[in-house]
């Protein structure tokens, strides 16, 4: 578990919402999460809730974090369902094609932007969906090739882990398949962890110091080695998408973790470690 954050004190954390404080579709909360966000207000320990939720309004998130007693505000999670709006309004994307769920197409509706169903659109927006249909990514690839509409995901997620424990497609792979059909550049805006966008929005309002920051996520890619490469200090936990056996190759968190109890005894031992040196 020694690493170089070994004897630094721990000022901050990025938390991952799913996999981390909830599970599955539902959004079950582990049962020691509750317990997990308590310490972490007791202790002062700053943090933000970092999520990919491509699904549900952040104020939907938060109302139904409150109700299972884990304390989290709108305004502590930072969330593609509120950087999406502001970018597509920047850029004057009003006609939109929507690949993800009702919510998220009534959230864009009652936000003013025109939810359609046909091809003749400004963008393509992809996000998770369960329900994805061959018809939907044939009006994907048609509104690209045909009527010039720009590509933008919700996030770049590779996979997402279902309730039956199998794994599905999540936007950024969604998103290669019509990169590779239409020839489209290959870059695409999302509006996920690890893209400009949402770095900027997090880091803009979370004024810490990133080489006292952790990370704790069940994400080995976006997020442990994403944030890694930003000076953040990756905890992986166990809990969600990936196992032990997935940390290969150039994956390395500077710490695996099995549970939220794990990591409250990991964050009193390392900052007490760096109380007793300093
Ligand atoms: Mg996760």
């Amino acid at each position: 578990m020694e690493s170089e954050f070994g004897m630094k004190s721990i000022t901050g954390l990025l938390i991952d919402l799913d996999g981390v404080l909830v599970k599955g579709k539902a959004m079950n909360p582990f049962p020691d999460a509750a317990e997990f966000m308590t310490f972490l207000r007791r202790r002062g320990i700053a943090f933000r809730i970092v999520t990919n939720n491509s699904m549900k309004p952040l104020s939907w998130i938060a109302g139904h974090l409150q109700e299972n007693n884990i304390l989290v505000f709108e305004e502590e999670i930072v969330s593609p369902m509120a950087i999406c709006p502001r970018i597509l309004k920047d850029q004057k994307r009003e006609k939109v094609f929507v690949m993800g769920s009702e919510d998220l197409k009534q959230h864009l509706a009652s936000l003013g932007f025109s939810i359609k169903t046909d091809a003749a659109v400004d963008a393509v927006l992809v996000a998770q969906d369960r329900t994805l249909h061959f018809e939907e990514i044939k009006t994907a690839i048609t509104a690209i090739k045909k009527y010039g509409a720009e590509l933008f995901a919700m996030n770049d997620n590779r996979i997402i882990l279902d309730d039956d424990g199998m794994p599905f497609a999540g936007a950024g792979a969604i998103c290669r398949l019509l990169i590779y059909a239409t020839d489209y550049r290959d870059h695409f805006v999302h509006f996920g962890k690890m893209g400009e966008i949402y770095n900027q929005t997090l880091f803009e309002q979370f004024h810490q110091d990133k080489g006292t920051l952790a990370l704790i996520s069940d994400d080995l890619y976006t997020d442990i080695k994403g944030y890694q490469a930003e000076g953040l200090m990756g905890i992986f936990l166990t809990t969600g998408k990936y196992g032990k056996e997935d940390v290969a190759g150039d994956m390395k968190p500077d710490v695996i973790l099995d549970s939220l109890t794990e990591v409250v005894a990991f964050l009193k031992c390392s900052n007490a470690a760096q109380e007793a040196s300093g």
